[in-house]
């Protein structure tokens, strides 16, 4: 580390396509994935960041996926599945597709390749169809590069926001030269490479999560699940083996010791947003039981073991709370 200069990353393409080049690629080889969970830095204006909306390092799951002409359509459903997929994770459901297109209009501002264009935009709007998702197209919207798909969310603010992108490049393998040796031993140079990173800046996909869940994430996504309440000093015991019984589960769960009397613990974990309190005093002490509160403010008072098998379900199947 001590030799040479370093630089911060900008971005992950550049680096791939070096990858990509590096060694010979037969048409065999294709499609090719490369996919890194990197991090990214941007210089941005100290007046433009904002909280996790706008930052200047930030990480992504991004790929890049380089295919020939022929393998475009299936490679660009495969996206869109994986996005629908992520999505369906987070329990969003409330969003739609655009299909950015060029503005034959506005060769200055493209790559002028109108056969490239055409095709590509139709095999998409195709996949679009054949999905039988919402989606819209809009002109003049695309990457100068290539045809692009954006993923729009209603904000809770009723804001319209692209929250993420799949791109279609037909720039790359120019700039880069980007081939592959085909059937009869020659380059061939129609290389498409598409971007992608369904759950685009993570920062900014948590900014938008928090706003989504108002703060009462699901469990599988909160930071603290449970918080263990002890009545008072005495149980303080008890509260560390149900501490160390959930832990040991892979249960993030938190421990109020505060000297302060049981309704304040119990406001402090509401104001969290905690899916689960667990109360325990001389009662569940004496029975290995918790008293447990959701966030709805439904309580049962249950062995500890039942309610891990509990919480852990939850947590397994990722359920929206
Ligand atoms: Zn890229």
């Amino acid at each position: 580390m001590d030799d040479g200069a370093y630089y911060l990353k900008a971005m992950n393409c550049p680096h791939h396509h070096r990858i990509y080049q590096y060694q010979p690629r037969s048409y065999r080889d294709l499609p090719l994935r490369l996919a890194e969970y990197g991090t990214c830095y941007r210089n941005e204006l100290s007046g433009t960041l904002a909280g996790l909306l706008r930052v200047r390092g930030m990480a992504m799951n991004d790929a890049h996926i380089y295919c020939r002409r022929d393998q475009i359509k299936a490679e660009f459903r495969a996206v869109l599945e994986l996005t629908q997929r992520y999505f369906e994770l987070f329990g969003l459901d409330d969003y739609w597709f655009r299909l950015s297109k060029w503005d034959p209009a506005h060769t200055d501002k493209y790559i002028n390749e109108p056969d490239n264009w055409q095709y590509t935009e139709s095999v998409i709007r195709e996949v679009l169809e054949e999905m039988g998702v919402k989606f819209e197209e809009a002109a003049d919207e695309a990457a100068f590069y290539g045809p692009k798909v954006d993923v729009q969310f209603s904000s809770v603010v009723g804001r319209e926001e692209t929250m993420s992108t799949i791109q279609l490049d037909f720039f790359a393998k120019g700039r880069f030269d980007l081939y592959y040796i085909d059937e009869r031993g020659r380059k061939d140079h129609d290389v498409f490479v598409i971007h992608r990173a369904p759950l685009s800046v993570h920062e900014r996909f948590l900014a938008f999560l928090i706003e989504h869940y108002a703060g009462a994430f699901p469990t599988w996504l909160a930071p603290v699940q449970v918080k263990v309440l002890p009545v008072s000093d005495k149980h303080l015991e008890y509260a560390g083996q149900v501490m160390a019984r959930l832990g040991g589960a892979g249960v993030r769960a938190e421990l109020d010791d505060r000297a302060e009397p049981l309704p304040a613990k119990v406001r402090r974990a509401q104001l969290e947003k905690v899916p689960y309190m667990l109360v325990v005093g001389e009662k569940e002490a004496a029975a290995g039981q918790v008293a447990v509160r959701d966030r709805a403010g439904r309580q049962q008072t249950v062995k500890l073991e039942e309610f891990q098998d509990q919480v852990l379900e939850e947590i397994a199947r990722r359920r929206a709370g």
